[in-house]
């Protein structure tokens, strides 16, 4: 059996921990099953994204009117689109597993492992040992046991970016970002788009304001069905039906699409790696339990990224992973602090939030909250941007950010100064000692906090 100083598994976030590792002199193995790289890369944030930049271009052409532009689409080159997408990525993964493969001192795996005993995997049927191990294993799509699911040939985050051919039509199953991520997507390359979702409303972990008014928006081009739980799923000649109940009448209804995705939420891999035969325990989710220092139950064992099933961005798990990494080599821990971790959806409209919603803020303090519109700076007046907003929520006795929350244009840019300043204390010092150029959208930014009340 090889014994290692260190075994990580994962080739997503898992690669800064190497790094790190054989910088030090240290002798690595590296387990990774592929795709190389992991989710962000191969099939989650880089390709989505490279998709729905072209879907914002197609809708800001056909929102132009109102600037007074006429204009026409022609044509979209669904199978262009995609392949330029796939292209990248397939250049981005072997530049990536080249480099690798360079580095003459790390063991690189590739296969499917899992533990047999304390500190030890199987991979193609060899054994290694680590005297530390750094989980960061990701997670795949959860799948809901829906009747009838297994009998049609569903779309997941995974396929849905190996499709040649656009479909006419597609049913959306969840409401989460994802879904209305690809919801942004479809309907921009022109098919007719569902959203089934079983909450009452989409984007559920944004402020409820915010799911509102995306909702409002993307009802313009999507079909939104909230409150209503996929039951039953079959093929009917060339199409998918799903049969649906609404939770509050008990009515059921019919969807038929050319495809259906799945995308209602993500699951634990840890079952793969049957984490239990080295003594390392995961929650009631199946995620690996972590404690601030993201240590789990096992000495010399740390889980990072979606492995832990804390916050699931890629942004988050690389810093994961620097914080795990000296915590393992350090006597001074530090403790991962999420108070401002930033997410965005890329939906149309944008969407960008940083630290505690309203409701959750209230539970642990007495805050202020201040609102305003894109329309009330010059630059979104400008721009038409009636609808879009941004909200903040302070302490109001410290005047601490604990949270801002914008949905519109550029939102994942303009929130990055809130992060800033609530990763350095969270004073409004921050936001108001830079001069804020005018006419920019950052002064949404400064109105929002200039308009707080206590609430
Ligand atoms: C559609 C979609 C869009 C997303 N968009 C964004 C976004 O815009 N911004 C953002 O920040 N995040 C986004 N995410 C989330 C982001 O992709 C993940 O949070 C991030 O990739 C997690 O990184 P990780 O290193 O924890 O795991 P991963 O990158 O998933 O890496 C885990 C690796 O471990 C391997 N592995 C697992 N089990 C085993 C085993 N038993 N043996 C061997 N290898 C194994 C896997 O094959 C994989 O390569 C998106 C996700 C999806 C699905």
């Amino acid at each position: 059996m090889k014994e290692y100083d260190l075994i990580v598994i994962g080739s997503g976030c898992g690669i800064l921990i190497v790094n790190e590792a054989l910088s030090e002199g240290l002798k690595v193995a590296l387990v990774d099953k592929g795709p190389f790289g992991g989710t962000c890369l191969n099939l989650g944030c880089i390709p989505s994204k490279m998709l729905i930049y072209t879907a914002d271009r197609i809708a800001e052409i056909q929102e132009a009117r109102k600037l007074g532009v006429d204009s026409e689409i022609r044509s979209i080159d669904f199978g262009s689109i995609m392949e330029r997408m796939r292209k990248s990525r397939r250049e981005s993964r072997t530049q990536l597993k080249e480099e690798v493969k360079q580095l003459e001192t790390l063991d690189f795996y590739e296969g499917e492992g899992h533990f047999v005993e304390d500190y030890t995997m199987e991979v193609n049927g060899e054994r290694i040992r680590g005297k530390k191990v750094f989980i960061a294993s990701g997670s795949r799509p959860l799948i809901p046991p829906i009747k009838g699911l297994d009998s049609i040939d569903y779309l997941i985050n995974e396929t849905v970016l190996e499709l040649r051919e656009q479909p006419d039509s597609m049913i959306i199953i969840g409401g989460g970002y994802i879904a209305v991520e690809y919801a942004h997507f479809f309907a921009a390359m022109g098919a007719e788009v569902t959203i089934v979702e079983m909450l009452d409303r989409i984007a559920q972990s944004e402020e409820p304001e915010i799911s509102a008014l995306l909702e409002r928006e993307m009802r313009k081009r999507v079909l939104i069905h909230t409150n209503t739980q996929a039951e039953e799923i079959s093929k009917r000649k060339n199409s998918c039906v799903v049969i649906a109940k609404d939770k509050s009448t008990g009515k059921e209804s019919e969807f038929s699409a050319q495809r259906v995705l799945v995308a209602v939420g993500r699951r634990s891999n840890a079952d793969l790696l049957r984490v239990e035969d080295t003594g390392v325990e995961v929650d009631e989710r199946g995620f690996i339990k972590v404690n601030e220092y993201l240590e789990t139950s096992k000495e010399n064992i740390f889980a990072v990224g979606d492995a832990n099933g804390q916050q699931m961005f890629l942004h988050v798990a690389n810093v994961e992973a620097a914080v795990a990494w000296r915590n393992s080599v350090s006597k001074k821990k530090v403790r991962m602090d999420y108070s401002a971790a930033p997410h965005a959806v890329y939906s149309h409209p944008q969407i960008a939030s940083v630290g505690l919603t309203e409701d959750n803020a209230r539970k642990d303090y007495h805050i202020s909250v201040g609102r305003a519109k894109y329309s009330d700076t010059a630059k979104g007046e400008a721009m038409m941007e009636e609808e879009g907003f941004a909200k903040a929520i302070v302490d109001h006795h410290s005047g601490r950010i604990l949270g801002f929350h914008i949905i519109g244009p550029h939102a994942p840019m303009l929130i990055q100064e809130v992060t800033n300043a609530m990763a350095t204390g969270g004073s409004l010092q921050g936001i108001y000692s830079g001069m804020h150029i005018h006419p920019a959208l950052p002064e949404l930014v400064q109105k929002t906090f200039e308009n707080l009340e206590e609430a």
